[in-house]
């Protein structure tokens, strides 16, 4: 009974503290985020924790092999190597922003390269000694899928390259 009042109480307090507040419609919000590519308006970064059933469910056996097993697409494969359209990188898994049609450039690595991410802990990197070399692993800060690999060898200004795989990617396009 005490857990229910109280229940019951926080609600009132969480509903008054809310009303006291004018409701902002979003209507300010657009689907896409435009001009200022380093902000987006997805900035829910709730951790997402899944079982690997539930992760087979979601994904296609390709996904799952690349985002929750770490796999490597074939080289020259991938359907967002050669994408020069404008608009956004998702994570494929939780839809989590990675980066802007931006921050791609021309890679002759076979896989979508980026020179830098959208900020904001998006991205978290974690050192991979697999395959017997010591690389850096990308992965979603939100869901943990693996996305692929950074390196500091980037032709443009920043000096690093994220090497992802097209299959750990969704790819929003810009509406006009
Ligand atoms: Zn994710």
């Amino acid at each position: 009974m005490k857990t229910a009042a109280f229940a019951f109480l926080l609600s009132l307090l969480v509903f008054s503290s809310c009303s006291n507040k004018t409701p902002k419609p979003l209507a300010t919000e657009t689907q896409t985020p435009k001009n200022n590519t380093m902000n987006t308006d997805n900035k829910d970064l709730t951790p997402i924790v899944k079982t690997n059933e539930e992760w087979k469910n979601l994904l296609s056996p390709e996904q799952y092999r690349v985002l929750r097993d770490k796999g490597t697409e074939a080289p020259f494969t991938g359907k967002y190597y050669l994408n020069k359209d404008k608009g956004v990188y998702v994570c494929a898994a939780c839809g989590n922003e990675l980066f802007t049609s931006d921050m791609k450039f021309e890679s002759s690595c076979g896989w979508p390269s980026f020179d830098k991410e959208i900020a904001g802990g998006k991205i978290k990197t974690h050192i991979d000694t697999s395959h017997g070399m010591v690389r850096t692993e990308i992965i979603c800060g939100r869901c943990g899928s693996h996305l692929g690999h950074l390196f500091d060898d980037g032709p443009t200004a920043t000096g690093e390259r994220y090497c992802v795989n097209s299959v750990s990617l969704n790819f929003k396009k810009d509406s006009l």
